[in-house]
């Protein structure tokens, strides 16, 4: 039997095995901890994300990684320097995508986390006398406990119109889905989102390519250093958030805590000079009829949408849109974030109800302070463990924040 199995080898997953692998004793070997992720390698969801973006730098600083020493990352940049050069971004030395996923694969390496990926999907938890069975689509696993690391869902966010559209035959995508390609040639690409991988990705299209790139954005490009507050890592904000002990409360404060939709000021330069060059139209607006026109391309009618966001964070790229106006595009491109929902399907529906396990009332897990929930064997990380880690907890650092918990010393 296992002693850990972690359930998701993303971020959470692979800083969850590093960080036990760190501080396991003497009574469990290597091979006594396991990973369990359907793809073929660890971290292909957190890849194909960044690759689909064109993120050149992380948002976040460089002692937000995957190791378990908070200064891992510059340390492993200082000893490659000569290989290629330590690549940070002003300010917070943010690193570059490059350096981190060449850390990331250190780290993997170092601890063998590669050996211990068992391929499968969790479908169902149950009780062992001396521990739980996971259930995958390919066999039982055994062991004493579990972290479910199962990210923020598998489920991405499709507008009913763009579903529509997709099903009658239009080249409607989601960032978050597939890997998409390098470029889309002469396509004209419309990019639907307001946020920094709708940004990204406009601007990652408009750079190989002659064609046309539009973002359309429900919003004004809301400009924001980090998507919360860096008060939301340690005691300034997390105190008063401890201390709430009204779920709905605690939901409030993590709802409004994330930036949501907001793109950082480097991000929010280049779309400025793309949308006064030309290379990107960027409207504000929402779409209210979508079709496949005779000759296979896609039209888009919009209308013009006010926000009321606060002007001090708002910066407004866009041109000014009469309600039905109308766009045509060759492909459509979501990058709509995921479904609000509490993630982990299935797998955490029927572990609810098969152990009777609690959740608020917006639906999402209740774990206690050491992130178990309720249950000496399960342990919880990433957004399933939002309600005790707070607004970052989905981020890098909170995948850090849990190891502390999960696994302290
Ligand atoms: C483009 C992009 C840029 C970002 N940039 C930053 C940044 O700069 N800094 C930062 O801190 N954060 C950033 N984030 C946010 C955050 O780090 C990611 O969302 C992170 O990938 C979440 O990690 P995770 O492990 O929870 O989920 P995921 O990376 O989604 O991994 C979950 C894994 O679990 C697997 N899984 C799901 N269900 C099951 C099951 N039933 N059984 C087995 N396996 C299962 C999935 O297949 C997947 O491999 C970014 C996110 C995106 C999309």
């Amino acid at each position: 039997m296992l002693k850990w199995l972690i359930i998701g080898g993303g971020v959470h997953g692979v800083h969850l095995a590093c960080v036990l692998d760190a501080t396991r004793r003497q009574d469990c070997p290597r091979d006594r901890i396991a990973i369990l992720d359907p793809h073929p390698s660890l971290l292909e969801r957190w890849r194909r994300a960044a690759a689909n973006v064109g993120m050149a730098y992380l948002r976040s600083p460089r002692v937000h990684h995957l190791d378990k020493a908070s200064n891992s990352l510059h340390a492993y940049a200082v000893t490659h320097r000569g290989e290629a050069g330590i690549k940070y971004a002003p300010p917070y030395n943010r690193p570059s995508l490059d350096l981190f996923d060449r850390h990331c694969r250190e780290v993997i390496a170092s601890r063998r986390l590669d050996k211990r990926l068992l391929h499968g999907m969790a479908r169902r938890v149950r009780a062992l006398p001396d521990g739980l069975r996971v259930e995958t689509d390919n066999g039982d696993i055994a062991a004493e406990r579990i972290v479910v690391c199962t990210g923020p869902g598998e489920h991405a966010a499709w507008p009913e119109w763009a579903t529509t559209l997709k099903t009658n035959g239009g080249d409607v995508r989601h960032c978050l889905e597939e890997r998409l390609p390098g470029t889309f040639a002469h396509r004209d690409v419309c990019v639907l989102g307001g946020g920094i991988s709708a940004v990204q990705t406009a601007l990652r299209l408009a750079a190989g390519t002659t064609a046309a790139v539009a973002l359309i954005s429900r919003h004004d490009i809301r400009v924001h250093q980090f998507d919360s507050d860096p008060g939301w890592i340690g005691p300034k904000y997390l105190s008063a958030f401890h201390r709430t002990n009204d779920l709905r409360v605690r939901r409030r404060m993590i709802d409004n805590a994330r930036h949501r939709g907001s793109i950082p000021p480097d991000i929010c330069a280049a779309l400025t000079t793309a949308v006064r060059s030309g290379r990107i139209q960027h409207y504000i607006a929402r779409v209210t009829n979508s079709r496949i026109t005779v000759n296979g391309r896609i039209r888009l009618v919009l209308a013009a949408t006010t926000t009321g966001d606060e002007p001090e964070a708002v910066q407004n790229h866009a041109g000014h849109v009469a309600d039905d106006h109308a766009i045509d595009a060759a492909t459509i491109l979501l990058a709509t974030g995921h479904n609000r929902s509490r993630p982990g399907g299935d797998l955490i529906d029927h572990m609810v109800a098969d152990f009777g396990l609690p959740c608020a009332p917006c639906g999402f897990p209740l774990p206690k302070a050491d992130l178990r929930w309720h249950h000496p064997r399960i342990y919880l990380s990433g957004a399933l463990a939002e309600l005790e880690i707070g607004p970052v907890a989905r981020n890098i650092v909170g995948a850090r924040l849990a190891g502390r918990r999960i696994a302290p010393g």
